[in-house]
């Protein structure tokens, strides 16, 4: 009798889950060729019929998002992944995939502004109709979903104010009404959390963020059952948000590390945020692993890390916020997070053609969201130091 070995710890199984898709290779090859002949008409047929067929044409699947798949799928505990060309490439196939005319959905109210976009811009025109609840209510949640409600979209911790969703929580009313919650995981990562052990139906990344992490690739996933990535995979073939397979092979490069990468963004997430938290200019600081966070026991139960991003508000208005940014040296002012590199911006500068209040969150306009990278917290400590003195 073969002993059962225990199954792999993320460390593990981002270097080993896709062995076998690797055919031997340490290092995968980059599949460039866009199409596979098949030697008899049999074969020919079985390639172009078979589901995540990834040896038939480019945008079925290839080699390459196969090898990325098993990777992301073993991190989350999915059954099946699948990669597509960025994060709003996954949400917006996943959303087409399942919702029809008719269908309900509930957006959390500090959700991605592309993805609130999607629903109030796209969705809305083909007779999906949303409805808004903040996310630590559970109350309105229940008051809110319906019958017709089919998708929950949540996201956690949310950006920039790093608020808390009760995923345990949000999975039981959500089934209950016999709809579907819906993850952007991309904040925390599957190394911090992991949405589909708490009763999540689905989860969903920028890849482009800390997945591949190093600011060069925009990639996204969607990950589930088998039989919800069967539904979204066969609309995903006519949508057609199609992973170059140079960045897919460039998001499982990144990926290998993400283990260790995650361990030094939470520790400088954390030690940037006690400093901030201590200094006498700044009037708020928000970070999920601060004590003083009001959800922080809750982030301690559903999260083992709490990622490098720290929201926080100097005294003295958006000027005084810009003069700040400005001041750094060793953190530009960009968009995006997740990366190796810091990188810090004004929100509410970024996102000024933002929805109605009424859809988004309000953010301070003197709100700063640092995405931490993976140099010295000394070093940006006393980057932070001395930019805080103007
Ligand atoms: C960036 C981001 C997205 C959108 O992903 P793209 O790869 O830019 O399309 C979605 N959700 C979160 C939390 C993000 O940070």
């Amino acid at each position: 009798m073969t002993e059962e070995l225990p199954p792999d710890l993320p460390a593990t199984s981002l270097l080993h889950s896709d062995s076998q898709s690797r055919r031997g290779a340490v290092v995968a090859p980059i599949v460039q060729a866009t199409t596979f002949s098949a030697a008899t008409s049999e074969e020919f047929l079985d390639m172009a019929t078979k589901s995540f067929s990834d040896e038939f044409y480019v945008r079925y699947g290839n080699p390459n998002h196969t090898q990325v798949a098993e990777v992301v799928a073993a991190l989350e505990g999915a059954e099946r992944a699948i990669v597509m060309a960025s994060g709003m490439g996954a949400v917006s196939t996943l959303a087409l995939s399942l919702l029809e005319v008719g269908d309900h959905i509930v957006l959390q109210r500090s959700l991605y502004p592309g993805t609130s976009t999607l629903a109030t811009d796209v969705l809305a025109r083909f007779g999906v109709t949303a409805d808004v609840v903040g996310q630590d209510s559970l109350d309105e949640l229940r008051s809110t979903i319906r019958p017709s409600t089919r998708l929950v979209f949540v996201e956690s911790p949310s950006n920039p104010h790093l608020g808390i969703t009760d995923l345990r929580a949000w999975a039981e009313v959500v089934h209950d009404a016999g709809a579907l919650l819906v993850v952007d995981n991309t904040v925390a990562t599957p190394i911090n959390q992991r949405p589909l052990e708490r009763g999540a139906d689905m989860v969903w990344h920028s890849a482009t963020k800390y997945l591949s992490g190093h600011s060069d690739v925009s990639a996204g996933v969607v990950a589930g059952s088998n039989d919800l990535m069967q539904q979204i995979w066969r609309t995903h073939l006519t949508l057609g948000s199609v992973l170059g397979p140079f960045d897919a092979w460039l998001l499982l490069r990144g990926l290998r590390t993400l283990d260790v990468r995650m361990t030094r963004h939470n520790e400088n997430g954390l030690a940037v945020a006690r400093f901030l938290s201590d200094h006498p200019d700044v009037e708020r600081v928000y970070y999920p692993g601060l004590v003083s966070h009001p959800q922080h026991e809750l982030a301690a139960r559903q999260m083992s890390g709490f990622s490098g991003l720290v929201s926080f508000v100097p005294r003295g208005g958006p000027a005084r916020a810009d003069r700040v940014l400005d001041a750094l040296r060793l953190v530009p002012r960009a968009a995006s997070l997740g990366s190796v590199h810091s990188l810090a911006n004004r929100p509410a500068a970024m996102w000024s053609n933002r929805p109605p209040d009424q859809v988004r969150e309000p953010v301070d306009d003197a709100l700063i969201r640092l995405s931490l990278g993976i140099e010295a917290k000394e070093d940006l400590i006393a980057d932070l130091a001395q930019a805080l003195q103007v």
